[in-house]
């Protein structure tokens, strides 16, 4: 049996990712602090409670679980902040993704999966967007993650490394049997914010803008189902334990939902009514982002099945259900 080590297993991308890689057979272990992690999303695996700036706790974990894969998931990822408080986010995300490698260095490890983002590209010139888009992101979070990938870079000419980084575009939706989905304190996402405007008369969902040069005037994004990402993460640990090339890949549709149309959506899948306010835009959005994810259907055979918007609504409104139980 291999082993895929997962930091970051108790997030919300990351957990979906350890039930994509136990149902292939895979022997998962997490490593999280649990700072933004849940303990209770860590069901596919062993936890193992540590913090990426330990470099110390970092080589324990890498030379006790010896694994054939790292899949790199913890990072911080709330844009507005990474503007206020950038240390957090070169620290944790740059510095700790580098304790990782140099542990994996050590431990004899150079098979390296990692959560990369869309917005290592910053204001698109061109869309669909290539992996070989000129790379020049807005904001210290898509510089944090960008970093990673120039160390990885690196690391494979220097150490021989292989790796996948796997940049999202807009991670959405929730495990359709339940068992896992998003949970983010605050909340800024679209989905979920939508999804609470629908169902609370104290909150009311606002519309970002809706001057922008789209169809309906409002941004355009490419919303993945995160089993989607699940299933593009167990087909890199696939393509790299098979001693393929690897290198960055897009995950996206390669098609755009407006804000509206989640909107409506919402109250199409749901039945609920969502009023909505129109405000100013938000700093820092780009009109349109979508990805061409030719790269990951030819090299890694990825085709996603679960993203029409229907299907991340209606899974992202059943956890939300689920976790107003949990909530009481
Ligand atoms: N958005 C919005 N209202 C909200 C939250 C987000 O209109 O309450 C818009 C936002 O301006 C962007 C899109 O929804 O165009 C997706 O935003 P999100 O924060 O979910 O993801 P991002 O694209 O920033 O990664």
């Amino acid at each position: 049996m291999q082993t895929i080590l997962v930091t970051g297993g108790a997030g919300y991308v990351g957990s979906h990712c350890c039930k994509a890689f136990a149902r292939a057979g895979y022997r998962v272990v997490v490593y999280d602090n649990l700072y933004r992690g849940w303990r209770d999303l860590v069901k596919w695996g062993d936890l193992i409670e540590g913090d990426l700036l330990d470099a110390d706790a970092v080589g324990r974990a890498v030379a006790a679980v010896k694994p054939d894969v790292v899949a790199h998931f913890a990072a911080l990822t709330y844009v507005g902040e990474s503007v206020s408080d950038p240390g957090q986010y070169y620290a944790n995300n740059s510095l700790g993704a580098f304790n990782v490698l140099e542990a994996m260095r050590a431990n004899g490890c150079s098979k390296f999966i990692f959560s990369s983002t869309a917005a290592t590209y910053g204001v698109p010139k061109q869309v669909p967007i290539p992996e070989d888009h000129p790379q020049w992101p807005i904001n210290p979070y898509g510089w944090s993650k960008l970093m990673v990938e120039r160390m990885l870079a690196d690391y494979a000419t220097a150490y021989g490394f292989t790796f996948a980084a796997l940049r999202y575009f807009n991670a959405a939706g929730a495990d359709p049997d339940g068992e896992a989905g998003e949970r983010h304190e605050p909340e800024t996402h679209v989905i979920p914010l939508a999804i609470e405007g629908s169902l609370r008369d104290d909150y009311r969902f606002t519309i970002f803008g809706d001057d922008f040069d789209t169809r309906d005037g409002t941004c355009v994004r490419d919303y993945v189902h995160v089993t989607d990402l699940g299933e593009a993460h167990r087909l890199a640990a696939e393509h790299l334990l098979a001693g393929g090339a690897g290198g960055f890949f897009n995950l996206g549709t390669g098609e755009g939902a407006t804000v509206k149309e989640i909107a409506d959506a919402i109250e199409r899948v749901t039945g609920r009514k969502l009023p909505r306010t129109i405000g100013p835009r938000r700093a820092g959005d780009p009109p349109v982002l979508i990805a061409s994810n030719t790269r990951a259907r030819e090299i890694l055979g990825w085709t996603p099945t679960h993203s029409s918007i229907d299907e991340i609504v209606a899974t992202a409104n059943a956890w939300r259900l689920k976790e107003g139980e949990r909530r009481g």
